[in-house]
């Protein structure tokens, strides 16, 4: 081959990997997670109301691991590691693989007390599982999880008859090593209450449902309650919602609309599926 040949040849073959490396799902593109390496805490997304927190110490968090959803960019045993589960009700989409998960990885799990109790009588082994109720608190080294309410429903994927129902539906408050706190809604309505924790644990990101006929006013609401003596209130995710919302169903626009009428002067924030997200990065 000559020279010209060779480098055509090359070309080709990079043209090739680059088309390749376009082709490969999203799902082998984004690292299962990542320990920020500026001591920051990092999140991702990774589908319908699934979120992997790591902490500045490399503890893993997940929140409500429906890893069965359409658009998740990871499955069950994609999942090596996680320290802590929180499953904020009874529900199949909300519950997830909580059970293979904790029972694969060792994982805690913190819940309002009957679902734990469901847990254990699905095959966590109870020492695993920390069962409590709204007010309730967990430590794990110097990260704080309290368990607040939720003006949902907590029916169980296989009532039990010793336990038929999940008890109350929570929703989470995480203050991490760095003091940044998160507050988890679960898939509540507005209440007054979140007014209430607003001012005791002034969350700087509020996580709040957005299901596919949430009423944009019930979202936008929210997050005034939210802000309510609260200055650290920085950024609005969405979850309970597709990736790519059908028609008809809540946008981010739409509750965005209603948060600028409201005149709160904040701005939601799409996740993107797999993204590792730092604290500090996106929002403050
Ligand atoms: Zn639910």
């Amino acid at each position: 081959m000559s020279r010209l040949a060779v480098r055509l040849a090359v070309a080709a073959v990079a043209v090739a990997l680059a088309l390749a490396a376009l082709a490969v799902p999203a799902r082998w593109q984004s690292p299962p997670r990542a320990l920020a390496q500026d001591g920051s805490v990092t999140w991702e997304w990774l589908g319908w109301s699934h979120f992997r927190f790591t902490s500045t110490t490399g503890k893993v968090i997940l929140i409500n691991p429906f890893v069965q959803n359409p658009d998740s960019p990871v499955k069950v045993e994609d999942i090596a590691k996680a320290d802590l589960i929180l499953p904020a009700d009874g529900h199949r989409d909300e519950v997830g693989s909580t059970v293979d998960i904790a029972k694969r990885t060792g994982a805690r799990t913190f819940q309002p007390f009957e679902l734990g109790t469901w847990l254990i009588e699905q095959g966590v082994p109870q020492q695993q599982v920390v069962r409590s109720n709204p007010g309730g608190r967990l430590r794990m080294e110097s990260i704080i999880v309290r368990m607040v309410g939720s003006v949902h429903g907590s029916g169980l994927p296989q009532p039990t008859p010793t336990t038929p129902y999940g008890g109350p539906a929570a929703g989470f408050v995480i203050s991490f090593e760095n003091g940044w706190t998160v507050y988890f809604a679960g898939s509540t309505g507005a209440t007054q209450d979140q007014a209430l924790w607003a001012e005791m644990y002034k969350p700087h990101m509020a996580i709040l449902p957005m299901n596919g006929d949430r009423e944009p006013l019930d979202f936008a609401m929210q997050v005034r309650l939210l802000k309510t003596n609260n200055p650290n209130l920085s950024m609005v995710i969405p979850h309970h919602h597709r990736a790519a919302p059908q028609p008809g169903q809540t946008t981010v626009a739409e509750v965005q609309a209603a948060i600028d009428a409201m005149d709160l002067g904040l701005s939601v924030t799409a996740p993107e599926l797999g993204r590792v997200y730092s604290f500090g990065m996106a929002g403050k």
